[in-house]
């Protein structure tokens, strides 16, 4: 049915894991993938008569996230008990923020699209925060290794988690995809949080509603727990026809809580908001409130790093990069700090192809390799020789292919000694050059003729046997310019 008519509201809460090395009020490790309960301490199993302790590094880091996005850090703010039963949580209640969050506001701009011009024109879009509040991670039931019966895992009870949620700012699944991935860079950026979505550091909760044009917000359905940017984008879309579609039947949309089943690309309800719990939130006896003094914030103000938008902007601003170079090259710090050490050796003026040659070559070997760029076996130094002899006419574009080549493979190599191993360089001597071109032409005199009766492409086959006849090493711009002159074009 008509989209057309349709305006979609999409607010975004996302969990990320805080990456301290303990968990947020025990001592106990956070590290993945050990045995079952073998990092569950009595507090997080709770055991009558422990207290909780707050992990400052846990603060630090939500300080970090109000700073990035421009957000007000609250000096003070207060731990709450969210009440309710569930097998995986043995104190019978979470602690979470409510009423007083530690970041409240704030907001981050994002690009989204990719093309230049037509429907996937790129924009610049800006998404409220609503807040971020620190919170307990529950442990994990698991169904499938016992026969007749649950079993327990307890190591991820008490895991710290910033939940951060956005206003109903986004309209269409491109918009939460753009902002997901944004958080996604930011909080890997600042280091607060590994980014790890398969293992479940980094997952998303999407609210979905539709409204004709005007109309005061409609009910929204929740869609839960989405841990790649490929099923959020999918669920989204999903849910977006399903619930127009819906109305347009004359059907009316129940607030409700939606699981995305990746199988069949469908949502399907989990629970209606007349089961909704009732939480009974209160604030938790056993901690005081949280307070974060001025100097603190000044402090983690100081070692903030430059953000990934104030990098974007200086790298169009200026080394002429185009918006979407910039959004590439800033997708992660490392990536980032890998282009700037390549423009530093190689120029300013060669950040271009500096960029060219990272986010092509370079990026689609590592990605094949499955290597992260900070283990990258070609330096950013390494790159910048390379573009600088592209860029002097010592070697071609293709040679420089070759030359890439031996770098990755053999770590270490100098690119001019690759150069004259290979006999990669081009041809400089315009006399020998002059010599192949009057052979060339004396073969082909049909090609010749039909350039001169005005048919362009001829040119093109007669630069192809001159690059043939040069082995590759003549220099093709300026093997052109000597065939025009020849010709007295
Ligand atoms: P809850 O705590 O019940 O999940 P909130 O009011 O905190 O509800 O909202 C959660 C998320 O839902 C926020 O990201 C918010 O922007 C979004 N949201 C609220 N109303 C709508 C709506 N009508 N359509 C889409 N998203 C909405
Ligand atoms: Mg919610």
């Amino acid at each position: 049915m008509s989209r057309q008519n349709w305006e979609v509201v999409i607010g975004l809460e996302i969990h990320a894991q805080l990456n301290t090395a303990s968990k947020i009020f025990s001592g106990a490790s956070t590290a993945f993938g050990a045995e079952a309960n073998a990092q569950a301490s009595a507090v997080d199993i709770a055991l009558p008569g422990v207290l909780p302790v707050l992990n400052k590094g846990a603060v630090e880091r939500a300080i970090r996230f109000g700073l990035a996005i421009d957000a007000e850090v609250a000096r003070k703010s207060v731990f709450a008990r969210k009440n309710y039963f569930y097998p995986d949580l043995p104190k019978g209640y979470q602690i979470s923020q409510f009423e007083l969050p530690v970041v409240v506001g704030g907001q981050v701009t994002v690009r989204v699209g990719e093309g230049l011009s037509g429907e996937n024109r790129a924009y610049d879009k800006t998404i409220r925060l609503t807040r971020a509040h620190l919170e307990e991670d529950a442990g994990k039931s698991l169904h499938e290794d016992f026969h007749g019966m649950s079993g327990i895992d307890l190591n991820r009870a008490g895991t710290p988690l910033l939940e951060i949620v956005s206003e109903p700012d986004m309209r269409s699944s491109a918009e939460a995809v753009a902002y997901a991935r944004a958080l996604h860079t930011l909080v890997r950026w600042i280091d607060i949080c590994d980014g790890n979505m398969q293992e479940g550091s980094f997952r998303c909760d999407a609210n979905v509603s539709v409204r004709r044009p005007g109309e005061p917000l409609g009910t929204r359905r929740e869609i839960k727990n989405l841990n790649s940017f490929r099923f959020l984008q999918q669920a989204i879309d999903y849910e977006i026809q399903w619930q127009i579609d819906t109305i347009e039947d004359g059907g009316k949309i129940q607030q409700a809580t939606v699981l995305f089943d990746p199988d069949t690309g469908e949502t399907r309800m989990m629970r209606s908001k007349e089961d909704a719990h009732d939480y009974r939130y209160f604030p938790d006896p056993d901690l005081l409130p949280l307070v974060i003094s001025e100097d603190w914030i000044a402090r983690t103000r100081a070692a903030m790093p430059e953000l990934p938008a104030a990098m974007r902007t200086r790298f169009e601003a200026d080394w002429g990069l185009s918006a979407y170079d910039a959004v590439t090259l800033t997708a992660s710090r490392d990536t980032a700090a890998f282009f700037e050490a390549a423009v530093a050796a190689a120029g300013a003026a060669l950040a271009k192809p500096c960029a060219n040659w990272i986010m092509g070559e370079l990026a689609a070997r590592l990605n094949k390799a499955e290597r992260d760029i900070t283990d990258s076996p070609v330096s950013p130094a390494q790159l910048a020789a390379l573009v600088g002899r592209i860029a002097d006419g010592t070697i071609s574009n293709n040679a420089g292919k070759k030359v890439f080549d031996a770098l990755w493979n053999e770590p270490d190599s100098v690119v001019d000694a690759i150069i004259e191993a290979q006999g990669l360089k081009q041809m400089n001597d315009s006399g020998a050059l002059d010599a192949i071109v009057d052979e060339v032409l004396a073969a082909n005199p049909k090609s010749v003729e039909e350039f001169r009766a005005g048919k362009e492409k001829a040119l093109n086959a007669l630069v192809g046997q001159v690059m043939k006849a040069s082995r590759g090493k003549a220099n093709p711009t300026q093997v052109n310019e000597v065939l025009r002159r020849k010709l007295g074009a």
